[in-house]
């Protein structure tokens, strides 16, 4: 099979955990730039990429990359590369999103309509005509300008992976699915492991932890744009794909993962998800607040986005709300804290420091993933007489 450098964009900060899950899933990563991680894939690799990443946004198949100062060089460049390659004479194809950073050239409605009057003229002469009726399967294209260097690519994925069909009802602010994914995945938590979530709104998080343990596939129950490219993937190898994830799952596996919410809509709305995403017997919803966070067991953690305020007249409560998170933090035995927010009084206002914080793009907002590691468990196999 063809083999394509493969181009997975993520949140900004999450770079190391999206390449993780690509060398997992059996890939070599080529190259880990801000907010996208390149991987060599035949189009078997597309379908695995799409359905099994829980951390990217999209995948995209690169078709080319040069350099363009000048539009007439984003022209030439773009013209130069084998669009009819990828796109067949039926084809809808247009350049769907344009990011320039530190680039001459910038203004994203120009590189578009620039580019696609350069596709045009490429698969005109390819295709011996001077018209495209545009009538069959879509390929939208995406580029990025970086330092003036353009790369192209072919997005394989259509809606973004974040969206995996389960959250039909969502919260005032939910945390995307893959944003919740790979910050659980940047804990030690294992499927073995207590995970509560005491702000869990949609359930966003105990259920990204549910899939993880029961071995979900987070693009199992949804479609791909590129499904409908057989000349590009061939219709069995995502008969497969889907298949082998089918075969993955296990829902037999024992987990306690608990979402509590003050909300009882709240709290209904994530029931509903996670039947929705087939996790339902995996967690334990309840209406709680969080001035009642108790666990009777040991080496627990806590992963939750807790409100940050986002109206003014809420902003004035957020003090105490998260000197209630520390206080009841601090009578649970041996846990781990981890919480998103964009709040910047968190180690005050919890009365500790955190081990560790990091910085994650939440779309153009801010925001800081706090770590307060606690103990590790002691080790249940360990060596004779130990
Ligand atoms: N991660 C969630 C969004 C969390 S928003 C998602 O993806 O949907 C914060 C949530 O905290 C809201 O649902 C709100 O109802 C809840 N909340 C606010 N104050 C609370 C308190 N004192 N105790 C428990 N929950 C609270």
């Amino acid at each position: 099979m063809k083999r394509y450098e493969l181009m997975a964009p993520c949140h900004f900060g999450l770079e190391s955990v999206l390449k993780k899950e690509i060398i997992d899933l059996g890939y070599d990563v080529s190259k880990v730039e801000d907010g996208r991680v390149t991987f060599v894939g035949d189009a078997e690799a597309v379908c695995r990429a799409n359905v099994n990443l829980r951390t990217a946004e999209r995948v995209l198949i690169k078709v080319g990359s040069f350099h363009a100062e000048t539009f007439e060089e984003l022209f030439q460049g773009t013209k130069s590369l084998p669009w009819e390659d990828f796109v067949p004479k039926d084809g809808k194809f247009w350049v769907a999103k344009a990011a320039s950073v530190k680039s001459k050239l910038f203004s994203p409605s120009d590189i578009q309509s620039i580019m696609k009057k350069a596709m045009v003229e490429r698969m005109k002469s390819h295709y011996h005509t001077e018209w495209f009726e545009e009538s069959g399967e879509k390929f939208p294209v995406r580029v990025f300008l970086m330092k003036d260097a353009v790369t192209v690519g072919l997005d394989t994925t259509g809606d973004s992976l974040h969206k995996r069909g389960y959250r039909k009802l969502t919260s005032k602010a939910p945390i995307a699915e893959n944003l919740a994914a790979a910050l659980i995945m940047l804990t030690p938590w294992r499927k073995d492991r207590i995970l509560v979530d005491p702000f869990c709104g949609s359930g966003t998080f105990p259920i990204e932890a549910a899939m993880m343990a029961a071995n979900i596939a987070p693009g199992m129950n949804r479609e791909f744009l590129s499904m409908e490219w057989p000349h590009l993937i061939p219709k069995q190898l995502w008969y497969d794909t889907f298949e082998e994830a089918r075969e993955a799952v296990n829902m037999d596996v024992e987990t306690d993962i608990q979402g509590y919410d003050m909300d009882p809509e709240m709290v209904r709305i994530a029931r509903e998800n996670a039947r929705l995403a087939g996790v339902e017997a995996l967690i334990h919803f309840q209406v709680r607040p969080v001035q009642q966070l108790s666990h009777p067991k040991k080496y627990g953690f806590i992963i939750t986005n807790p409100p940050y305020g986002e109206r003014l007249e809420e902003k004035k409560d957020l003090p105490a709300l998260y000197a209630a998170v520390g206080e009841r933090y601090k009578n649970l035995d041996a846990w781990s804290l981890y919480l998103i927010t964009a709040y910047d009084k968190v180690e005050q206002d919890i009365g500790r420091k955190a081990d560790k914080n990091r910085k994650i793009y939440n779309g153009m907002m801010k925001t800081y993933f706090y770590q307060f590691a606690g103990p590790k468990p002691p080790k249940k196999n360990g060596p004779k007489g130990a």
